[in-house]
């Protein structure tokens, strides 16, 4: 008998945080009862905690898998669209062509223009989940499923400087150089001295070899953009992340024609079509897939789709609980064109608790879990947060 998807639960895993993400409040930054505060330097709302939403999916043989998306803020939306409208859809399908079913849910929404946001991330969920199961049921890594592990490591690139000064911002990068790192990304928006003082700091912190990027949080036009980035240019920039607003292709277009450094963007992209609209007209260097909103599915069509445009994948790494970093590494140590991987010690290192499996980033590289499915699996911590949903 086929083995189908018998149940779908969604839960919220929630974990306080020490030090907020992007760092100390500055002037003016204040939770909220939800505990949401807006970031003064890119008007953009983070919770005081980590939180994401785990889906699991048990097949009607016993089989367990577990996906995982965005919760930051919101859960309850991801949590109905998959309780009132996917799972109906999901429940009594075979779950070995994962997919097949991720198409099919992406179809029932499409003509209404469900084509990105909570809608793709409740996808991505279940979609990661399906893979899981897919390897378990076949006792294979997911890796062995898409042709296998090009490499046993992944090198990892030092995000995050959450300082409250430039000084303790170069100290945090130092400290990470003497672990073995050599790559490293600040933030502008919380580039207290502007960006290009920030890069010349940690320059002069961290030597003329070290690989520096800038996040610039989709926080300017193209003007404001190509300067800044112009003004960053003299220090080393290795790549200028996200320059524009998010819808502004024109904008992006113009920053990747008028500058020299590297441009990457693409992790707030859910499906190869956001890919597609900015590679017709862009010259972008870098595609920066986030797999808790593309789910395994279409994080491995934007790796055939960079692959085919010569672009370098250096994927992206956020609030989570594991699971959908587990998931990014895997895929990534099957594709080729995959070069860097961020990594964001302010989560990975306080979260590791929350998932059991052998994923570990020492010495500047990443060890991808191995084992069958995702290779990692929640923790009995993890499972001691979780709220249904
Ligand atoms: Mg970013």
């Amino acid at each position: 008998m086929t083995d189908v998807v018998k149940t779908i639960n969604v839960f919220a895993l929630t974990q306080k945080r020490e030090t907020p993400y992007l760092g100390d409040l500055r002037e003016g930054e204040h939770p909220n009862k939800q505990g949401y505060l807006v970031r003064k330097g890119n008007r953009t709302v983070y919770p005081i905690f980590d939180r994401s939403i785990l889906v699991r999916i048990e097949t009607s043989g016993g089989v367990v898998g577990w996906g995982e998306t965005y919760g930051i803020v919101a859960p309850g939306a991801v949590a109905a669209i998959i309780n009132d409208l996917l799972a109906g859809f999901t429940i009594g399908r075979d779950p070995s062509d994962p997919s097949a079913i991720y198409d099919d849910l992406y179809d029932l929404m499409r003509v209404r223009g469900y084509t990105g946001g909570f809608y793709v991330d409740a996808l991505a969920a279940i979609d990661i989940a399906l893979w899981d199961i897919a390897g378990r049921q076949a006792d294979r890594s997911i890796a062995d499923l898409l042709g296998g592990a090009k490499s046993d490591t992944i090198k990892a690139y030092l995000s995050g400087l959450p300082g409250p000064t430039l000084k303790a911002r170069g100290e945090i990068a130092s400290f990470w150089q003497d672990k073995g790192f050599d790559s490293f990304k600040f933030a502008t928006p919380v580039a207290d001295n502007g960006p290009a003082r920030e890069l010349e700091h940690l320059r002069a912190v961290l030597g003329p070899d070290a690989r520096i990027a800038a996040d610039m949080h989709w926080n300017q036009s193209a003007q404001q953009a190509i300067d800044l980035i112009a003004a960053m240019e003299p220090h080393g920039l290795w790549f200028a992340e996200a320059p524009v607003r998010t819808e502004d292709i024109a904008g992006l277009e113009q920053v990747c024609r008028c500058i020299e450094t590297p441009i990457a963007v693409g992790e707030e992209w859910r499906t190869p079509f956001h890919m597609q609209h900015r590679i017709d007209r862009c010259q972008i260097a870098i595609a920066q897939p986030e797999m808790g909103h593309k789910g395994i599915t279409n994080f491995l069509r934007i790796g055939a789709l960079a692959a085919e445009h010569n672009l370098q994948i250096i994927p992206h790494a956020t609030i989570g609980g594991g699971i959908f970093l587990a998931a990014s590494l895997v895929v990534s140590s099957t594709l080729d064109n995959v070069s860097c991987h961020e990594f964001q010690h302010s989560i990975f290192e306080p979260n590791r608790a929350l998932i059991e499996g052998n994923m570990e980033c020492e010495n500047g590289f990443y060890t991808p879990p191995a084992g069958p499915g995702l290779g990692v699996v929640p923790s009995k911590k993890a499972l001691g947060l979780l709220q249904p949903l």
